[in-house]
């Protein structure tokens, strides 16, 4: 089978692009084949710089059809919508892919359930939401704007606050730059009483002596209820807001309801350490979209989605030799919280963890790590 295997990948962002480049490397005469509704691939980390005009749309969207033909990878434009029971066969809106081995890479889904979370502006969903946060602020002489992030009860690694600390201090820094700082009321919110506490004790303690020192008020441990227009309503109380910035817990993708795809307490794919799906024979899930064994911290990040999706890769090389899987990702949390003018390095591994102060270096180190990683793309 491994001379000429077939193999699908699904998705076109972070594990999926990490995805066919590993295998390409592994298999260099397997027929691989791309599924994702659109050929490009969005560079999410740094819609943080966007509302600020320090990045566009353009920066950060790339056609990934060179990439894919320099590696010999066919593409398909086309939404997954199902899978059959033993995953030899994915559904498309372009008809039925059939493979002898398959990566799952379709990311995962913001939880939008609470009442009047169409008031908010969740930037994580993309450029469009990035625009209209910069549209919205631009448009403003004042008042207060409230930010926060939610979680998944049910899988404690699908949150996202390292964005949010990134906009609330980003925010506050351009303000100052604009001359215009005394004139906002900044408040940030979430139903954890320790925000970021995922990313380490040291972290909470330096992420909160950050708010304190920028002037930003807190309102934290309180459950939320609801969003109006003006006003964030938690358990604890009410936040009047002309601005809700806000960042919903993940879940799985939204194809896979109703799917035989095993489904965590959390909502999403079901996998093992070695990224395998559990019960399905040569399906493979990499980044948002799977739930992995591993310590309650490991993070939602891009960097653990390339870390699972080499590992998947090798996995499924074995497997086409006729071997069983034995590669198992490596955990770590890894980022730069980002300021506009100064970043803060955050690192959690298996033997412990670290916390620099903010520094300008380390939003250097942000910016050139952006330009590095993009390479791939820029042929
Ligand atoms: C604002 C922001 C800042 C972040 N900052 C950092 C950071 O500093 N460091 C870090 O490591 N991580 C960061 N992250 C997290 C990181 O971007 C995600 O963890 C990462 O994108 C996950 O990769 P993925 O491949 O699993 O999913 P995605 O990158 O979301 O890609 C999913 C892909 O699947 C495609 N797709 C969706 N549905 C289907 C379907 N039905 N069929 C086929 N394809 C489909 C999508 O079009 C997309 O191409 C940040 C995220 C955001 C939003």
């Amino acid at each position: 089978m491994n001379s000429k295997s077939n193999i699908t990948v699904a998705g076109a962002g972070f594990a999926a692009i990490t995805g066919v480049r590993e295998l390409r490397k592994r298999l260099p005469a397997a027929d691989i084949t791309l599924v994702a509704p659109k050929p490009e691939f969005i560079y999410l980390p740094s819609l943080i710089w966007v509302p600020y005009g320090m990045r566009n749309g353009d920066d950060l969207r790339f056609d990934i059809r060179p990439l894919l033909k320099k590696l010999d990878v066919s593409y398909v434009q086309s939404a997954v919508t199902g899978i059959s029971a033993d995953g030899r066969t994915l559904q498309t809106g372009a008809g039925d892919v059939s493979n002898d081995a398959l990566l799952i890479a379709t990311g995962g889904r913001y939880i939008r359930k609470l009442p009047g979370i169409e008031n908010v502006i969740t930037i994580c969903e993309g450029i469009e939401a990035a625009e209209k946060m910069g549209e919205r602020l631009k448009a403003m002489n004042g008042g207060t704007i409230a930010m926060g992030f939610g979680g998944n009860p049910k899988e404690p690694s699908a949150m996202r606050g390292g964005p949010m600390f990134e906009l609330l201090f980003g925010l506050e820094t351009w303000l100052k730059q604009q001359g215009q700082r005394d004139r906002f009321r900044l408040v940030f919110f979430t139903p954890a009483p320790q925000p970021g506490k995922r990313l380490g004790e040291k972290a909470v303690v330096k992420l909160l002596e950050e708010m304190k020192r920028r002037g930003i008020e807190t309102h934290l441990g309180h459950k939320l209820r609801s969003f109006e227009n003006h006003t964030v309503t938690t358990e604890g109380g009410e936040i009047p807001a002309d601005l809700i910035l806000f960042m919903p817990g993940m879940t799985g993708p939204s194809w896979m309801q109703g799917t035989p795809l095993p489904v965590s307490n959390g909502g999403m794919i079901q996998a093992d350490a070695f990224c395998q799906v559990t019960g399905m024979e040569r399906v493979y899930v990499a980044g948002d979209a799977g739930s992995f064994p591993g310590p309650e911290w490991m993070p939602k990040q891009a960097h653990m989605a390339d870390l699972q999706a080499k590992a998947a890769a090798q996995n499924m090389a074995l497997n086409l030799a006729g071997k069983a899987a034995e590669k198992q990702f490596k955990v770590e949390l890894l980022c730069i919280i980002d300021s506009l003018d100064k970043g803060m390095l955050v690192y959690r591994g298996e033997r412990g963890g670290m916390a620099l102060p903010a520094m300008k270096p380390l939003h250097w180190a942000k910016k050139y790590f952006e330009k590095t990683y993009l390479r791939h793309f820029r042929l």
